[in-house]
């Protein structure tokens, strides 16, 4: 039943689209900045369903590489290429796509100014402008530390290749050291599905080396999944420690190659994988949208900003618990904030907020489990609908004989995600 549940939604991200009411819809003009999860999501739900919307997408770049996946290209077992899109498609739909970066956002007279000082004008503004590291959070960790201890976590900024490298490079015996931030930030599951893979390369590649992971937090999302599997597939490889057994990192020393945790123990890796904390990228904090956490306030019907009207943000930019910040979860915003400007452009009310996610994680090869996550928005909260969600079951409560069957058939469900929402953003 519950496998049967995600692989609906896996399948199928269009039906978790809101209802449409496009011949009633209004007309303007829609200013997209970002052409990642959410923002390549809104242009294209926008494009096909409202006609009248005239749909402008800026993105800096020409190629998106996604991060979903990114952790297969680590463990070798996909490459770069096939994880990143560019955006014909969805000019050859009727989207203007613009290739600049935004350097401002002036609200009061409704404009957007590019790189080359040029000006767009909208009527409604859609944000999906992702996140920004926070450098110097763990003191010492900066941009050119981050050469020698790859975060590997924006693609924009290093691409995951360069991890990549440096794991190819470490002797069998290395320690592939790791550290993980505090919530919130981006994929909560994606450390644990990037321990998990490293440990797929390095058992078949270096088995006598080691993973450690320092983690600020004492859980982390799937963790009795995560740590049954690892326990099953690499047994001994794995050693993560949480918050209370000091796992807080809070300076790095890349000359050294070590980190130095909250109590003061130096721990070295072979290879350090740094996962700083995070906040919401320039372009939305320099435009007022962010509060003094760092990220947006929405308003969870239409997700329009909290602080500027008529500027709508979406994805991991935003202030949306308890969604996570994850990729689905982004498009899922796209489509009912389009849905709204379509309504408010024509002078109706928004229609009703139900938003959707699954995070499927790759824990081996043929090893997928996931977690479900069905919300309703209403003009006060952010809610997880009650007994909505699921989570796949643990290896105790699955009959011996069908376990394999269960893991390999979620990670066919995850390529079938991947495979539909691309799609979805990019064909
Ligand atoms: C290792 C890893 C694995 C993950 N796996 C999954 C997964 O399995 N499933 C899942 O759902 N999610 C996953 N995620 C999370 C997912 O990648 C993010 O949640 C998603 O990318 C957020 O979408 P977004 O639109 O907010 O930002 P992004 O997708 O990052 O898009 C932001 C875009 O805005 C552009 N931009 C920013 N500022 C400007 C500017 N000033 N001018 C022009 N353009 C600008 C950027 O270039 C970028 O292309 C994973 C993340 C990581 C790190």
């Amino acid at each position: 039943m519950q496998l049967s549940r995600r692989a609906l939604l896996a399948a199928t991200p269009l039906l978790a689209a809101p209802r449409l009411a496009s011949a009633q819809a209004g007309t303007g003009r829609i200013v997209i900045i970002g052409g990642g999860f959410g923002g390549a999501s809104a242009a294209r739900f926008a494009r096909d369903n409202f006609p009248g919307l005239d749909v402008t997408l800026i993105e800096r770049s020409r190629r998106f590489t996604t991060c979903p996946y990114g952790n297969l290209v680590l463990a070798g077992r996909r490459d770069l290429a096939s994880i990143t899109f560019g955006y014909e498609r969805l000019a050859a739909r009727g989207v203007r796509v613009v290739h600049q970066s935004v350097t401002a956002v002036d609200a009061a007279r409704k404009r957007v100014r590019l790189a080359d000082n040029a000006e767009v004008p909208y009527d409604r503004l859609i944000m999906s402008p992702g996140i920004d590291l926070r450098w110097g959070a763990i003191e010492g960790y900066d941009e050119a530390a981050s050469a020698r201890m790859p975060h590997g976590w924006v693609p924009a900024l290093q691409p995951i290749t360069v991890l990549r490298q440096q794991l190819e490079a470490m002797p069998d015996g290395g320690v592939f050291l790791m550290t993980i931030p505090d919530n919130p930030f981006r994929c909560p599951p994606g450390p644990y599905e990037r321990i998990s893979m490293v440990a797929d390369y390095l058992k078949r590649a270096k088995p006598r080396s080691k993973i450690i992971a320092l983690d600020a937090k004492n859980g982390f999302s799937k963790q009795p999944l995560f740590q049954d599997a690892w326990e099953e597939l690499y047994p001994g490889m794995v050693e993560w420690r949480g918050a209370s057994n000091d796992g807080r990192v809070m300076r790095v020393n890349p000359g050294g190659m070590e980190v130095e945790t909250e109590f003061g123990e130096k721990v070295k890796g072979a290879v350090i994988n740094v996962i700083p904390p995070q906040m919401a990228a320039g372009i939305a904090r320099e435009a007022g949208l962010a509060n003094a956490s760092g990220w947006c306030p929405v308003k969870p019907v239409t997700f329009e900003s909290a602080q500027v009207p008529d500027i709508h943000v979406l994805g991991d930019a935003t202030i949306a618990a308890p969604m996570p910040k994850s990729g689905f979860a982004a498009s899922s915003h796209a489509k009912q904030a389009v849905a709204c400007i379509a309504a408010s452009l024509a002078g109706r009310p928004p229609p009703p907020a139900s938003y959707f996610n699954t995070c499927y994680s790759h824990v081996g090869a043929d090893y997928g489990i996931s977690i479900v996550g069905v919300f309703r928005g209403t003009p006060e909260r952010l809610v997880e609908v009650e007994g909505s969600g699921g989570i796949s079951p643990r290896n105790a409560t699955l009959a011996p004989a069908r376990r394999a069957e269960h893991r390999r058939l979620e990670a066919l469900y995850a390529d079938g995600w991947y495979e539909s929402i691309t799609d979805e953003m990019f064909g």
